[in-house]
């Protein structure tokens, strides 16, 4: 990374007001002196109003530091949605510990990646979940990474009473504004997620132009139903955002349609965020449930391709506005806006939320092209990064010199709108619920399988799923069937979501002029456009 080309940008972004000189704890303390006693956040088993939020992350930063952990430390936390993943989070805020973000669905492989880089000291983690012994995973992790001075199981760390405890500010160092206020996971294009820090100013300005973006204020009712410890479900506005804007937070544990219609009865929820297939399954539940669901005012569609269609049903059906978003871990976040009109709204992915953020459209040679034309996206500004966290490999990769991350997405801007139109990767990656997984990463560890010496991993278009993961091996090993392949793959410790859905036998592998395998091909056959050769 070019530091001093860095540093001059973030002088810039701080001197027009982009950049606040603030932290996320100091921005909850004056949330606490505004809203008080009103309720921040919601999860199944409890509610809390922001003055309580405030004084428990207190409480736990004040135990946090008599535990030894100090201003620049990280803990990885592997987490479900609720009030206490809140809490931990604030209380490392407040004291410049650094919460490294894992999903409850990582296997193994993607914990060992994530702590080798990470280097945590500590480990909070999440006891069992769906049938998955986690804790009994950061045990075997402590054992191979001595960097883990401590597991500390989340339901224990909840219930205990830590009401003895007071925070000192004479004790411990602060944090600014620049410092790292958290490290999220890119949505990965390898198989190990790189790490992403983010100082406290970026964050705070993307939240703040995320919740702007889609009407949020302080009478909104935000549900947060897909994983928060995924960076849209945390910033964009997610859980962060949507506090800040004093909006009232509703946590789903599960994620299901059920539960997500049954919350916004029950709590009158105004927004929401959905990955598109999650969009479809609450769409087609509501058919059967009819839930009262008058209260929404806006979903927000994002994380993956929305077809048109899709955006249109959402409005007919659920009777709200619909906000298309995409954005990605490494900052950069572009969105319609609820006054748009209405092709705009269904047709496109409107204009970057931050003022100070810019994109441009390039072809193979990094040129710009004219607007019509389609092409990578690149974008920089204050709320994008500039490099990826102790990875100066990928970040060369990622990142030009003057401070642009190369998406690998493809997109136009739309000539007869201004706006930004996706139309879809650059770059292979299969895009499974809103998860990315990269074909080669599968294709490396089925390559270990004794019998398999050829084998092509494409993505197939999946009503449920938005694309689901194809395996195609050679005709002769069509004994090997896709609970084989899943069970070789669950012995690699990957995580859950990477997991194959179909595989087709191949007689004749489809070549390109040029000789490569046809992977359009292939992805046609599995998706049974053209019969399997
Ligand atoms: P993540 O970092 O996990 O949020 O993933 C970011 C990636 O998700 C982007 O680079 C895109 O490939 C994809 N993505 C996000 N939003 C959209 C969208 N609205 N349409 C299509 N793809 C999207």
């Amino acid at each position: 990374m070019n530091q001093e080309l860095y540093e001059k940008f973030c002088h810039e972004y701080e001197k027009k007001g982009l950049w606040e000189h603030s932290t996320h704890g100091s921005k909850l303390k004056n949330c606490a002196e505004k809203y008080g006693e009103r309720i921040a956040l919601i999860d199944e088993q409890e509610e809390i109003s922001y003055q309580e939020l405030d004084l428990r992350s207190d409480q736990m930063a004040a135990w946090m530091l008599h535990e030894g952990f100090v201003k620049g430390e990280r803990i990885v936390i592997q987490h479900v949605n609720c009030i206490g993943f809140a809490v931990m989070c604030f209380a490392m805020f407040k004291i410049g510990v650094i919460p490294v973000l894992a999903m409850p669905s990582h296997g193994m492989r993607e914990l060992s990646g994530i702590v080798k880089t990470a280097q945590p000291k500590g480990f909070i983690v999440i006891e069992t979940y769906h049938g998955v012994d986690h804790l009994a995973e950061a045990a075997v992790l402590q054992k191979e990474n001595p960097c883990i001075e401590k597991v500390i199981p989340a339901e224990r760390l909840e219930q205990m009473d830590f009401s003895q405890w007071e925070l000192d500010e004479e004790l411990y160092e602060k944090p600014c504004s620049r410092d790292t206020a958290i490290l999220v996971l890119s949505g990965g294009s390898t198989g190990i997620p790189k790490l992403i820090a983010r100082p406290h100013a970026d964050y705070l300005h993307l939240q703040k132009y995320c919740a702007l973006s889609c009407g949020m204020d302080e009478n909104s009712v935000s549900l947060i139903a897909m994983p928060v410890t995924h960076c849209w479900n945390l910033c964009g506005p997610g859980l962060l955002g949507s506090l800040f804007a004093g909006a009232k937070t509703v946590l789903c544990r599960n994620g299901s349609a059920d539960e997500i219609l049954n919350c916004i009865e029950m709590h009158e929820v105004t927004t929401m965020a959905l990955v598109p297939s999650l969009l479809r399954a609450c769409i087609s539940l509501q058919d059967l449930m009819e839930n009262d669901l008058s209260s929404l005012q806006m979903i927000q569609i994002g994380g993956a391709m929305c077809p048109p269609q899709l955006a249109e049903l959402a409005v007919e059906k659920l009777g709200c506005k619909v906000q298309q978003i995409y954005g990605m871990s490494e900052g950069f976040v572009s969105a319609t806006r609820p006054e748009d009109p209405y092709e705009i709204m269904i047709g496109t992915q409107g204009i970057p939320v931050s003022p100070g953020d810019i994109m441009k459209i390039v072809d193979e040679e990094e040129q710009e092209v004219p607007a019509g034309e389609a092409g990578e996206i690149l974008a920089r500004g204050p709320s994008v990064v500039w490099e990826y966290y102790e990875n100066p490999v990928m970040s060369s990769v990622a990142f030009t010199e003057d401070g642009f991350y190369r998406t690998g997405d493809k997109g136009r801007i739309d000539p007869d709108t201004g706006r930004l139109q996706i139309l879809g990767r650059i770059r292979e990656q299969i895009n499974r619920l809103g998860e990315k997984i990269m074909p080669s990463e599968l294709e490396e560890y089925l390559l270990d399988h004794p019998q398999i010496q050829q084998v092509c991993v494409v993505p197939a278009d999946d009503e449920k799923l938005g694309q689901r993961i194809c395996i195609c091996l050679p005709e002769a090993l069509s004994g090997i069937g896709l609970t084989q392949l899943r069970q070789f793959l669950k012995e690699k410790e990957i995580a859950s979501f990477k997991m194959p859905d179909q595989v087709i036998y191949i007689r004749e592998w489809p070549y390109t002029a040029v000789n490569k395998i046809d992977r359009g091909r292939l992805r046609e056959m599995a998706e049974g456009k053209v019969a399997l050769c």
